[in-house]
C-alpha cells in the first residue's frame, strides 16, 4: 500500500510539475526526467517537415501527373531531394549522413508522399535497400556503401523477393555457394523497387541448401555491386499505381561476390533482411498516411465547390460524415506511424507497432482514396483529377513490405507472445 501511495505521489508530482511550469528550463528539466508525453516536434524536425511539405507542394505536385502518365523515373526530383537532405537521412554521421532517427524521416515520408507516392517510393526504397546494412554492416562496408549514397544521388535496393516466394520469404530458392574467398550466387529476384536504377543491392540468399534446415541459420544477406558481371536486370514492369517507380525482375547468374561483403556473417541473412522491416515499416506508414491526408484535402477542396441540388455537397451530411471518418483514419494512422517510429528510436522492439501501423495505414489509405473518389462523383473516376490516381497508388501499402494479412499474423504473434509471458 505504501508503495503505491509512494508511486502514485511521484506521478502526481510528475504530473504538476508538467502542467505548472511553462519557463525553457523547467521543459528542459521535464524532458530530461523523461516524463510526460508531447506532441510537440523539435525545432529540426519542423524544419525537415516544413521543407519537405513546401517541396512536395512546390515542385512534387505540378510533375505527378506527368510522371504517372509516362512512367519515366523521377531523376530531376530525387536530385533535388538529395540535396536538400531529405533523403538517406538514417545514414550514419560516420558516413557523411545526418544519422536521424526514423521518426525525424517518417515526417519526411509523410511530406513527400502527399506530392506523390510513386516519387516517394522510389525514394523510400534506398531506405530499405540501406537499412540491412545500417543495422548489420560492419565499418568498411557502411562507410563503402552508405558513404558513396552521401557523395552523389546513387539509389540501392532490397532484393529479397523471387517470382516463387513474397511472404513466405524462408521459401527463397536464390542460392550463394562459397568457393575460396567468394560466393557465386545463382538465382532469381522479382519486383524489386529501384532494379534498374541501384548502384548496388541488398540480396538476401539461401547458403545451407537443406529445404529443413531452420531459417535463422540457412540464409545470408550480401551486398553486391551493380555492375558485377552476371547480373541482368529486367524489363521495368507496368503496375497499378506508383507508376514512376522502378520495379523489376533480376537475374543472378554466376555473379561473384567477395566475402567481405557479407552482412554480418554466413547464416545470419534471414535475421538482417527481417530485421529491417521493424525501421522501414514506419515510414511505409508514413508514406500511406500522406497519401490519405491528399485524399481528404482533395475531398474537401471539391466538396466546398460543387454543387448539386442548390446546396455545396459539403452540406448534405452523407458527404460530410464521410468526410469526418476519412478524417479521423488519417489522423489514427497518423499516430500509430508517430508512435511506431517513435518506439524503435528509443531503442524498444517495435516490430509489433510497425505492423499496427502498416496494416493500418495500408488499410486507411485505401478506404479514404476510394471515398475521395466517391465525392468526385464523375469526375473521380477520370484522370484529369488528382483522386483517380491516388486511389491507384493506395494498393501498394496493402501489398509491400508485408501484405495487410502477413501484419495481422505478425501482430497476432506479437500480441499473443505479451499475453504468454504476463497473462492479464
Ligand atoms: C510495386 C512493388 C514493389 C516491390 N518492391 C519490393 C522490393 O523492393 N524488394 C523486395 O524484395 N520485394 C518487393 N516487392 C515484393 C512484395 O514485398 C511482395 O509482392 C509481397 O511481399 C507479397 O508477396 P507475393 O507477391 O509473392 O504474394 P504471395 O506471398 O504469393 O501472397 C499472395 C496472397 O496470399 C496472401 N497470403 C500469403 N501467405 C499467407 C498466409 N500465410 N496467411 C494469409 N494470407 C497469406 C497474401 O497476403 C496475398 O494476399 C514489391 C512488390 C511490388 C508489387
Amino acid at each position: 500500500m505504501l508503495s503505491s501511495n509512494k508511486v502514485l505521489r511521484a506521478a502526481v508530482q510528475a504530473w504538476s510539475r508538467c502542467h505548472s511550469t511553462s519557463t525553457p528550463a523547467a521543459k528542459a528539466k521535464l524532458k530530461q526526467d523523461g516524463y510526460g508525453f508531447s506532441f510537440n516536434l523539435t525545432d529540426q524536425q519542423k524544419e525537415f517537415q516544413a521543407t519537405a511539405r513546401k517541396f512536395a507542394r512546390e515542385e512534387i505536385i505540378p510533375v505527378a501527373a506527368h510522371y504517372d502518365r509516362t512512367g519515366e523515373y523521377p531523376v530531376p526530383i530525387i536530385r533535388r531531394v538529395w540535396e536538400l537532405g531529405l533523403m538517406n537521412g538514417h545514414i550514419p554521421e560516420s558516413c557523411g549522413g545526418l544519422g536521424l532517427g526514423i521518426f525525424d524521416t517518417c515526417l519526411t515520408s509523410e511530406e513527400l508522399a502527399y506530392g506523390c507516392t510513386g516519387i516517394q517510393t522510389a525514394i523510400e526504397a534506398n531506405s530499405l535497400g540501406q537499412m540491412p546494412v545500417i543495422i548489420a554492416g560492419n565499418e568498411q562496408q557502411k562507410k563503402k556503401y552508405l558513404g558513396r549514397l552521401m557523395e552523389e544521388p546513387l539509389m540501392c535496393a532490397y532484393c529479397v523477393t523471387e517470382p516463387g516466394a513474397g511472404s513466405d520469404v524462408a521459401g527463397i530458392k536464390t542460392r550463394a555457394e562459397k568457393k575460396g574467398d567468394e560466393y557465386i550466387i545463382n538465382g532469381q529476384k522479382m519486383w524489386i523497387t529501384n532494379g534498374g536504377k541501384a548502384n548496388w543491392y541488398f540480396v538476401l540468399t539461401r547458403t545451407n541448401p537443406d529445404p529443413k534446415a531452420p531459417p535463422s541459420g540457412a540464409f545470408t544477406g550480401f551486398i553486391v555491386d551493380g555492375d558485377t558481371p552476371g547480373i541482368q536486370i529486367g524489363r521495368k514492369e507496368l503496375n497499378m499505381g506508383q507508376r514512376c517507380s522502378d520495379t523489376r525482375g533480376i537475374v543472378f547468374e554466376d555473379v561473384r561476390v567477395p566475402k567481405e561483403n557479407v552482412l554480418i556473417a554466413e547464416g545470419a541473412g534471414f535475421k538482417v533482411a527481417m530485421g529491417a522491416f521493424d525501421k522501414t515499416r514506419p515510414p511505409v506508414a508514413a508514406a500511406a498516411t500522406g497519401l490519405a491526408q491528399r485524399a481528404l484535402d482533395e475531398a474537401v477542396k471539391y466538396a466546398m465547390e460543387r454543387k448539386t441540388f442548390g446546396r455545396l455537397i459539403v452540406e448534405h451530411q452523407a458527404v460530410s460524415f464521410m468526410l469526418a471518418e476519412m478524417a479521423m483514419k488519417t489522423v489514427l494512422a497518423r499516430m500509430a506511424y508517430q508512435r511506431s517510429a517513435w518506439e524503435v528510436d528509443e531503442g524498444r522492439k517495435n516490430t509489433f507497432f510497425a505492423s499496427v501501423a502498416k496494416a493500418f495505414a495500408g488499410d486507411i489509405a485505401n478506404q479514404v482514396a476510394s471515398d475521395a473518389v466517391q465525392i468526385f462523383g464523375g469526375n473521380g473516376y477520370n484522370s484529369e483529377y488528382p483522386v483517380e490516381k491516388l486511389m491507384r497508388d493506395a494498393k501498394i501499402y496493402q501489398i509491400y513490405e508485408g501484405t495487410a494479412q502477413i501484419q495481422r499474423m505478425i501482430i497476432v504473434r506479437e500480441l499473443l507472445g505479451t499475453y504468454k509471458q504476463e497473462p492479464q
